[in-house]
């Protein structure tokens, strides 16, 4: 049988090996850190108890249109370790909620009941919202959404300020990890059309129930047993084969090089890579842990203030907040950083001000994802290379979506295709985009 290697195991590596060793493939996968996941793993909190769960790096969630994520999760038997959330609640500072849930109404209709009673927008913001979205659905094709930027466009539909601020960033921010400002607008229209407007079930929000590593833990790759994992072994060329950092060598029929970008031209200088222009944008993570809980709502994205999501980790004590492209928190320290998440919080939730702050721990992932900016798309190298055994996955490939989870398992399994096309096999692993 012939064998692959893939190098990289975070989704879209781990993606890619999942696919081809149930086709029945030999792989053999390298990661060079001793745990898998990349980006969306989980480790040990600093100053943790005895038995305490590991945190996530910073929490991950999908939704329910993320369809080859939720098969790859299928693949490895985890898909009952997600939790799928149905209502979302925008909460201003004061504490004042709005829910948002869908109604028994078919799409794009579902979300307008709820829409109409949320306090945080007035009439002028919901009409306006209502229009803007009816002319996504009418320009869905228009060409050039790739050249202007989301805040182009909202400005073209003539959003209220409010309307910009509290749905359009608050959104969308969050699912791309960049400003209205710097973001195309093809990213924004294909936010709505899979996530918003397509159905209640694709827009339903799907949170891990365990740390992230463990929906890639040692029991779920026992199903695939044709695929090897290879951990705290970093490749150093996939020039000619792969040749490891301990001197190993491997000759395999093809490879899936499925590191981050900005590791990937050294590890192959010989296909010419190019990312001049490329930026990061960076995400951060914050986890708060109080002497008492200080709220019962699993979740709950937080508007107008510099921490855009709070999840409840564990019976309202552990918190976990989300500021995306969060370049404004970069400069900050360690000890600023807690002190204005902390204060944000509790003008939301009163609690978190009365009670004790026991542990806190700040995660700033400065390379979090590319900078979806416009005109990048065509520049995203595609999978095949000039090297006809090299093939490329990861979420800055032309994935057809931005960096997430979902567009890493897409790049691996259209790797994965690719690789199984070069050794003359037929199988189709990419699932469909919704609508
Ligand atoms: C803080 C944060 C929050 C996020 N939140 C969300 C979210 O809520 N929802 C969502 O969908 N997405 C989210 N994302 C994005 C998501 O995590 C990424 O898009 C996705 O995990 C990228 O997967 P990947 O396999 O392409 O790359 P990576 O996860 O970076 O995997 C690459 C792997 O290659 C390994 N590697 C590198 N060099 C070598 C080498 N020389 N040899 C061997 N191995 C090597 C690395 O150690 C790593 O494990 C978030 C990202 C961050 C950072």
């Amino acid at each position: 049988m012939p064998l692959v290697c893939v190098v990289g195991g975070g989704l879209a590596g781990l993606a890619a090996a999942a696919a081809l060793g149930e086709a029945g493939l030999d792989v053999e996968l390298f990661e060079s850190r001793g745990f898998l996941g990349g980006r969306a793993t989980s480790y040990p909190a600093p100053g943790a108890g005895e038995g305490e769960p590991a945190i996530d790096n910073c929490q991950h969630i999908l939704l329910g249109c993320c369809v080859n994520l939720l098969d790859f999760y299928r693949r490895l038997g985890v898909v009952g370790k997600l939790v799928f959330h149905r209502e979302f609640r925008f909460v201003e500072p004061g504490g004042r909620v709005s829910r948002m849930a869908a109604a028994r109404l078919p799409a794009p209709l579902h979300f307008g009941p709820s829409f109409l009673t949320m306090r945080c927008f007035d009439w002028a913001d919901r009409v306006a919202i209502g229009r803007a979205m009816l002319a996504m659905r009418r320009q869905r094709s228009r060409p050039g959404l790739d050249r202007i930027t989301m805040a182009e466009w909202l400005s073209e539909l003539k959003q209220t300020p409010r309307a910009i601020e509290r749905f359009w960033r608050q959104v969308l921010v969050s699912a791309i990890n960049e400003e209205l400002d710097r973001m195309a607008a093809s990213h924004g229209f294909q936010v709505f059309r899979l996530g918003f407007l397509s159905g209640a079930r694709w827009s339903a929000m799907g949170v891990p129930r365990v740390p992230l590593a463990e929906l890639y833990g040692e029991e779920a790759w026992r199903r695939l047993p044709k695929v090897k994992i290879r951990t705290r072994m970093p490749v150093e060329s996939v020039a000619d084969g792969v040749t490891l950092a301990d001197g190993q060598r491997r000759q395999p029929d093809a490879v899936v090089l499925a590191v981050p970008w900005e590791r990937a031209a050294p590890l192959a200088p010989h296909i010419g890579l190019d990312f001049t222009g490329w930026e990061h944008s960076p995400i951060t993570g914050i986890h708060l842990w109080f002497d008492r809980a200080v709220t019962a709502w699993p979740h709950a994205t937080l508007l107008d203030r510099s921490v855009h999501w709070m999840f409840n980790k564990s019976g309202g004590r552990h918190i976990q907040l989300v500021a995306s492209a969060s370049r404004g928190l970069a400069a900050m320290s360690r000890g600023e950083v807690i002190a204005q998440a902390v204060r944000e919080l509790a003008e939301f939730l009163p609690e978190a001000g009365r009670a004790k702050l026991e542990r806190a721990h700040v995660v700033k992932e400065m390379r979090a994802t590319f900078s979806a900016v416009p005109d990048l798309e065509e520049r995203r190298p595609v999978t095949a290379t000039s090297d006809p055994r090299l093939f490329l996955a990861g979420d800055w490939t032309r994935s057809g979506w931005p960096a997430t989870m979902e567009g890493a398992v897409r790049s691996g399994y259209l790797a994965a295709e690719a690789v199984c096309r070069k050794l003359g096999l037929t199988a189709r692993f990419l699932k469909p985009d919704v609508a």
